[in-house]
C-alpha cells in the first residue's frame, strides 16, 4: 500500500510517499515514490519541491501562507499529471505522522485517535516548539485525508526501553513523580533505522549486537544500542542535552545557567533562548551553526571555528568511550545525519585516537565522499580500515521509511 508521511514543523512539512506492506518490508524491497518539502510557510518566498524515484524534480518559489496551503500544494503535486504520481488520492491507504514527544505514553507507533491526540497535546509541554507544529499537521492532513488512518510515529519511542538508571537524573524523586522529568531521548526513529540497518549490512547476530550510533545533523545525538534496543541516549528530557549542535549547548555545568542569568541578568526565556538558539557551533564559532560555513572557516585558518569543531569532536568522542562501557563493548560506530553522512572532517577528528577500543578508520574510504542525501536510494558505506576490530560504517538515515513502515504494520494490526 502507499503511505504518506508526514514531518510537519514550524514553517516546513516535509513528505513522502512510500509503497510499502507486510510481504516488503520482509525482502527490504519497499521504496520512495516521492519526497519533497515545503519550506519558510508563511513567507512571500516559500519554496515547494520534490523528486520522484524516476528522476523527475521541481523546485518552485511561491506564496504558501500556511501548513493547510503546503498540503494542498503536497496534495497538487500527488495528484498532478506532470509527473503523474498517483492515479487519485485513494490510492494513499494511510498516512503516517512524525510526532516529537510521546513522554511515556508512547512505546511505539500508534493509530491517532481522540484519546491520542489529547495524550500528544499533553506532551506539548515537554516539547513546546514541536508538538504543537505535529499537532497542527495531524488536523490539516485530515481534513485532506478523512477517511483513512492516520498513525503516530515517535521520535522517543524507540528510547522507551532505557532502564530506570539511565533515564532518571539524580533530582528530589517527587520531580519525577509530579513533572516526569526524566531522559526520554529523541530522533528515534533514525537510531532505529540505522542500527537496523548496521546489523543487517554486518550480518551480526541482533541478540549480541553492541552499537553506537551517532545521528549528526543539526540537532545531534548518540545512542547505545544493545541487542537491538536502545539502552541510552544522549538527548533528555529536551533535545538540548548531550552532543554540541548546531545552536545548542548540549551538556553544561547546570550552575553556570544560574551564573549567566544573574550576571547577565537574563529571564529564563532569555537563558532558553541562549542555549538553545545562539551556542553549540554557531555560540563557538561567532560565525554559522551550519557546519559546511564552519569547515570552509576552517580551512580559511578562522580559529574559533577551528575550535567548535574541536568541542564538537571530542565531546562525540568521549561518548564513543562511555557508551562502549555501558555496552560492555561495542560492535559497531556508526554515523548518520547531514553531518555524520556528509563530513569527513568530523568522522576523522572523532575516531582519531579511539584504536584501542578496536575503531580505525581508512583515509582514503573517509574521504571519498558519502554525501547520499537527497538522494533516493542510499548506499551504506564501511570506513573502516581492514585492519580494524570494529566496522564504523556511515549509514544515510532513512526515517521516513520508519513512519511509512509503522503506520501499514498499525493499518495491518501487527504493531
Ligand atoms: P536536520 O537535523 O535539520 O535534519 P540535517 O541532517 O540535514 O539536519 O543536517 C544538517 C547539517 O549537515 C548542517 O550542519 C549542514 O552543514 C551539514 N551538512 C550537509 N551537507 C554537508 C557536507 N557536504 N559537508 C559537511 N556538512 C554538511
Amino acid at each position: 500500500m502507499k503511505i504518506l508521511t508526514l514531518n510537519c514543523g514550524s514553517s516546513s512539512i516535509k513528505f513522502d510517499v512510500i509503497e510499502t506492506d507486510v510481504e516488503l518490508i520482509k525482502q527490504n524491497k519497499d521504496v520512495s515514490i516521492v519526497r519533497g518539502i515545503v519550506e519558510k510557510i508563511g513567507l512571500s518566498d516559500s519554496i515547494v519541491q520534490f523528486k520522484t524515484d524516476c528522476g523527475h524534480s521541481s523546485k518552485k518559489v511561491m506564496d504558501v501562507p500556511n501548513h493547510s496551503a503546503a498540503l494542498k500544494h503536497i496534495v497538487d503535486i500527488l495528484t498532478g499529471d506532470n509527473p503523474k504520481i498517483l492515479n487519485g488520492l485513494s490510492e494513499i491507504g494511510g498516512v503516517g505522522h512524525r510526532v516529537v514527544h510521546g513522554g511515556e505514553a508512547f512505546s511505539k507507533s500508534v493509530t491517532i485517535d481522540k484519546e491520542v491526540l489529547k495524550e500528544v497535546e499533553a506532551c506539548s509541554d515537554f516539547a513546546p516548539l514541536h508538538n504543537p507544529q505535529n499537532l497542527k499537521g495531524i488536523s490539516v492532513a485530515k481534513e485532506f485525508f478523512p477517511n483513512i488512518p492516520h498513525v503516530a510515529v515517535f521520535d522517543t519511542g524507540f528510547h522507551y526501553s532505557i532502564p530506570d538508571y539511565a533515564y532518571m537524573y539524580p533530582l528530589p524523586y517527587e520531580l519525577y513523580t509530579k513533572h516526569k522529568i526524566r531522559r526520554y531521548g529523541f530522533h528515534g526513529t533514525s537510531h532505529r533505522y540505522v542500527s537496523a540497518k548496521a546489523i543487517e549490512y554486518l550480518k551480526i547476530e541482533e541478540s549480541k549486537s553492541r552499537i553506537v550510533t551517532l545521528h549528526l545533523g543539526n540537532g545531534c545525538s548518540a545512542s547505545a544500542i544493545k541487542g537491538g534496543k536502545s539502552i541510552d541516549t544522549s538527548m533528555g528530557h529536551t533535545p538540548l542535552e548531550g552532543l554540541m549542535m548546531g545552536t545548542r549547548t548540549g551538556d553544561i555545568d547546570p550552575a553556570v545557567v544560574i551564573h549567566i542569568m544573574n550576571k547577565e541578568k537574563l529571564t529564563a526565556a532569555e537563558v532558553d533562548s541562549l542555549l538553545n538558539k545562539k551556542s553549540g557551533f554557531l555560540g563557538v564559532s561567532g560565525l554559522s551553526s551550519d557546519l559546511r560555513e564552519i569547515e570552509d572557516a576552517i580551512e580559511a585558518g578562522h580559529v574559533r571555528a577551528t575550535l567548535a569543531m574541536n568541542i564538537c569532536c571530542y565531546r562525540l568522542k568521549k561518548y564513543i568511550g562511555s557508551y562502549t562501557a555501558a555496552l560492555g563493548g561495542i560492535d559497531a560506530l556508526v554515523f548518520t545525519g547531514g553531518i555524520g553522512e556528509n563530513s569527513w572532517i568530523v568522522r576523522e577528528l572523532t575516531t582519531n585516537g579511539l584504536e584501542f577500543l578496536g575503531i580505525k578508520i581508512e583515509e582514503s574510504k573517509n574521504k571519498k565522499n558519502n554525501g547520499v542525501l537527497g538522494k533516493m536510494k542510499s548506499e551504506i558505506s564501511d570506513i573502516s580500515s581492514d585492519d580494524a576490530k570494529i566496522k564504523t560504517l556511515v549509514v544515510p538515515t532513512n526515517e521516513e521509511l520508519i513512519i511509512a513502515r509503522d503506520t501499514a504494520l498499525c493499518i495491518r494490526g501487527l504493531l
